[in-house]
């Protein structure tokens, strides 16, 4: 299976890429994982991003489109694999999908993760990550086993830069205004699988979501 978790900032996206890597082992593309291993790199890709991501603007199209056609191409992607993060734009969806067809390849699923915007808020506030495993925690939500220690036994867990409330504000508008028109680009297409996520447990829409995408 091909598919595309779409959904706003907070939404869960990571979350549940991260179940359905465990549950099908398609692996898991995340273009903004792949953004930020550049800025700590300090990679010319890095650079170009660092100052929108900090904003909380979108990287320009070509610098994220690069960046996927090379990460499809490689071997595990063969039998199938997640977008997470990608496409934002519609040009990068018309893109993506010019580059499949070159591969005699489609998205066959699109799983749109609908949160409102309040508990987006709340959620990417509280975000923490593990540097280490990429374990994803909320202080609230879904706490650490103990206060700054993951489950991998990494201490220091991190909160990202662009996590916070303004910044926040921001990719949300990027979101409403850039992304969201991608519901009726692949609703038109006949792809498009929705969860309603607000007020429900990780779990739960994991459920929710192996149904509608027909994984049992
Ligand atoms: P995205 O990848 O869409 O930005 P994440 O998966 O990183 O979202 O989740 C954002 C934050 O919300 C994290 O702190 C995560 O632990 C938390 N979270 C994820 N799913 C839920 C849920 N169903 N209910 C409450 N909090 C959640
Ligand atoms: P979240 O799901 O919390 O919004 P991501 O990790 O997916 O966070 O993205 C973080 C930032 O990386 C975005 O705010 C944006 O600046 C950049 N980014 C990630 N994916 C894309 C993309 N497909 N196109 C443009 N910018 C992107
Ligand atoms: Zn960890």
């Amino acid at each position: 299976m091909n598919l595309i978790l779409l959904g706003p900032p907070g939404a869960g996206k990571g979350t549940q890429a991260k179940k359905l890597v465990v549950s099908t082992s398609m692996p898991q593309i995340s273009t903004g994982d792949m953004l930020r291993a550049g800025v700590a790199a300090g990679t010319d890709l890095g650079k170009q991003a660092k100052e929108h991501m900090d904003a909380g603007r979108l990287v320009p199209d070509e610098v994220v489109i690069g960046l996927v056609e090379e990460r499809l191409a490689q071997a595990d992607c063969k039998e199938g694999f997640m977008l997470d993060g990608f496409p934002r734009t519609v040009h990068q969806a018309e893109i993506l999908e010019k580059m499949l067809d070159g591969m005699g390849r489609q998205i066959d699923n699109v799983l749109l993760l609908d949160v409102d915007d309040e508990e987006l808020v709340k959620r990417i506030t509280g975000r923490r990550t593990c540097g280490k495993c990429g374990a994803i925690y909320h202080l609230v939500f879904s706490p650490p086993p103990s206060d700054d220690t993951c489950s991998c036994g990494s201490i220091g867990l991190v909160q990202r830069a662009d996590d916070n409330e303004v910044t926040v504000r921001e990719r949300l508008t990027a979101y409403h205004d850039q992304t969201s028109p991608l519901i009726d680009f692949y609703g038109n297409r006949g792809v498009l699988r929705k969860v309603s996520g607000t007020g429900k447990k990780a779990d739960e829409v994991f459920e929710q979501s192996k149904k509608v995408l027909g994984l049992g």
